[in-house]
């Protein structure tokens, strides 16, 4: 299956088999639903999907779990969601090593205390308990939420509904015209600056 169906599929599909979450008793569904506002772009969702960092971090504190309970059984939905996380997870968090490592000792169980001494031998810094946490709890999951998006926004704009991807003129990057990627521009033609987003940011960051 390939990355980012399973959160397509979501949107389509029935209330499907419940997931008992381990730490809660919520039961989850896989009922998520996602949409978008065709004049703004703007993305809503409800529901059990990626795109919400709630659900990332609800998977991540259950992953064990859940992996361990869908192994190989490939006639359940938890199978294929943990296996679109994972991928969504490496994707997410490739440029931080320092993030992956957390998630990694975090689903082996490893104490706060320990993970702290871990990262401070592997990257030579001693970050607090509450950042690792933090983390763990808030920074890690968004950008796995973020991901989700970009992933669905490039789904959504290729098979459902035709969008424009243009080439930032600065990185040179091609991107989808979204205000995800690009700033709105009254002025210039497809209503968008011609630099994206990330180069601008990294301008005003610089002055
Ligand atoms: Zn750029």
């Amino acid at each position: 299956m390939r990355k980012d169906q399973y959160i397509i599929k979501n949107a389509y599909r029935k209330p499907i088999v419940p997931i008992k979450l381990i730490h809660s008793k919520h039961i989850v569904k896989l009922d998520g639903t996602i949409s978008i506002d065709k004049n703004t772009g703007e993305i809503s969702y409800s529901g059990f999907t990626f795109l919400n960092p709630k659900v990332c971090e609800q998977v991540l504190c259950n992953y064990s779990r859940l992996k361990e309970d869908s192994w190989g059984n490939f006639e359940n939905d938890t199978w294929y969601m943990i296996n679109d996380f994972e991928n969504l997870v490496d994707k997410a968090l490739k440029k931080y090593p320092l993030y992956m490592r957390i998630v990694e000792y975090k689903i082996d169980g490893m104490p706060n205390n320990d993970i702290q001494m871990a990262l401070q031998q592997e990257f030579g810094i001693k970050h607090s308990i509450e950042y690792i946490s933090s983390l763990w709890r808030n920074k890690i999951p968004k950008l796995i939420a973020e991901t989700a998006e970009d992933d669905w926004l490039t789904y959504h704009y290729t098979f459902e509904e035709k969008g424009t991807f243009k080439r930032c003129s600065r990185c040179g990057k091609i991107k989808l015209a979204h205000n995800k990627y690009f700033s709105k521009n009254k002025t210039s033609k497809d209503n968008f600056y011609s630099i994206c987003k990330q180069c601008r940011n990294a301008k005003s960051k610089k002055n």
